[in-house]
């Protein structure tokens, strides 16, 4: 089960008490019972919504540029956490599959302002996935019943945001941005973000 971190409570509050980023979320939460639970209609509803997405990643990006929160992390982290460089999908993967397997959280070091690597370039739309939507789980390469975007224990997956057959680059960030920094070991991304510069 996927627990979402306080920074994702606090973004689902604020985005639910505000008219004009709230109407995505307000239509999941009619349909709640088509979901798993209220946190994934909550979370879709937010990534359906041009207005609602938006905000929740300009939110993020202000929380994970925060520096008084980013020392935070650095002062309560372990000495023998894993430390991944970049915050692309891959490292999304990785970090999810640890915690999923019952490691500690590892802490991710990104250089840009914006979390999520390559798909996380542009804020809007800009380009589509060369990697089929499909619905279903990860696999190997070549298993064309394997979804290659697909993110372990994410509340939503790339292939609940859309159904055009080639993704936008956003819409894989709407499985990527939520999960991280999610607090609890089981179910839920990996990775506490930390912005860096190069020395
Ligand atoms: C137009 C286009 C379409 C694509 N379509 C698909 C697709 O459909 N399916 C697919 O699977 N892949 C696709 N890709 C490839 C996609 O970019 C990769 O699959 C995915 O982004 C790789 O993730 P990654 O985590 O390895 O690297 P990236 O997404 O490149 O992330 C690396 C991150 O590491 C950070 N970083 C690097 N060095 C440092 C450092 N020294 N310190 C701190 N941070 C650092 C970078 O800032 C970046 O955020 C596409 C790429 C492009 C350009």
């Amino acid at each position: 089960m996927f627990e979402p971190s306080a920074q994702i409570e606090s973004l689902l509050t604020t985005v639910a008490l505000r008219q004009a980023t709230s109407a995505g979320m307000r239509a999941m939460m009619e349909r709640e019972s088509e979901f798993p639970s209220p946190l994934v209609a909550s979370l879709t509803g937010i990534a359906l919504d041009p207005n609602g997405r938006e905000f929740a990643d300009q939110a993020l990006d202000t929380h994970w540029s925060d520096e008084p929160s980013q020392q935070e992390v650095l002062d309560t982290s372990r000495d023998d956490r894993e430390v991944i460089i970049g915050s692309g999908f891959h490292a999304a993967v990785y970090a999810a599959t640890r915690v999923l397997c019952g490691f500690p959280k590892p802490l991710v070091l990104e250089r840009n302002a914006r979390a999520g690597g390559a798909f996380a370039m542009t804020a809007r739309p800009t380009f589509y996935l060369n990697s089929r939507n499909r619905a279903g789980s990860g696999g190997l390469a070549g298993d064309q019943g394997a979804s290659l975007n697909y993110l372990p224990g994410a509340p939503i997956q790339a292939a609940n945001v859309s159904m055009v057959e080639y993704q936008t680059n956003t819409d894989m960030l709407t499985e990527l941005r939520p999960g991280s920094g999610s607090s609890g070991r089981r179910g839920c991304l990996g990775g506490a973000m930390f912005r860096c510069h190069d020395r």
